[in-house]
């Protein structure tokens, strides 16, 4: 079963790249300890945290992040956790709020991004909750680009 992470609110940027890769993956912006714990526990998620009395409830699955460098934390988690990033799943959330994200008619996007990127790309995708679009061009190639990097650091 994939893995599903709760990210504290230390980690925003681990957060961000966890959704690129397409896991499922809520932040949490609560510094209330109580709601993080119960929250991990009812939803069994993997809980990512900075905190070191956190990471030692006993009843939950925790992993304690040791640097503060985001790259470094991608690692770690990856690495901790046996993970395998699976490319045709990079792309498949919006990273600002988890939702799946879903494909989306060319014409119907037609004024709501700029004509160059109509012009040029032929796929879109949409997040219903925050009625971000998305499409694959400089950005993505960008991010992809930095994850092959991060990668091959390890
Ligand atoms: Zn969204």
């Amino acid at each position: 079963m994939e893995p599903k992470f709760l990210v504290d609110f230390m980690l925003g940027r681990l957060c961000k790249w966890l959704r690129i890769f397409g896991f499922d993956t809520e932040y949490f912006t609560s510094l209330n300890k109580n709601i993080i714990v119960y929250q991990s526990l009812k939803e069994g998620r993997i809980l990512l945290t900075r905190d070191q009395r956190v990471s030692k409830n006993k009843a939950l699955k925790v992993l304690l992040i040791d640097s503060d460098n985001y790259e470094k934390q991608i690692q770690q988690v990856l690495k901790e956790l046996n993970l395998k990033v699976d490319p045709e799943k990079m792309f498949t959330r919006c990273c600002l709020c988890n939702t799946l994200l879903e494909p989306i008619e060319k014409e119907k996007v037609k004024d709501k991004v700029p004509s160059f990127v109509y012009q040029t790309q032929e796929n879109f995708s949409f997040c219903f909750t925050c009625q971000k679009i998305y499409w694959p061009g400089t950005h993505w190639d960008l991010m992809r680009n930095k994850y092959t990097q991060i990668q091959t650091a390890r």
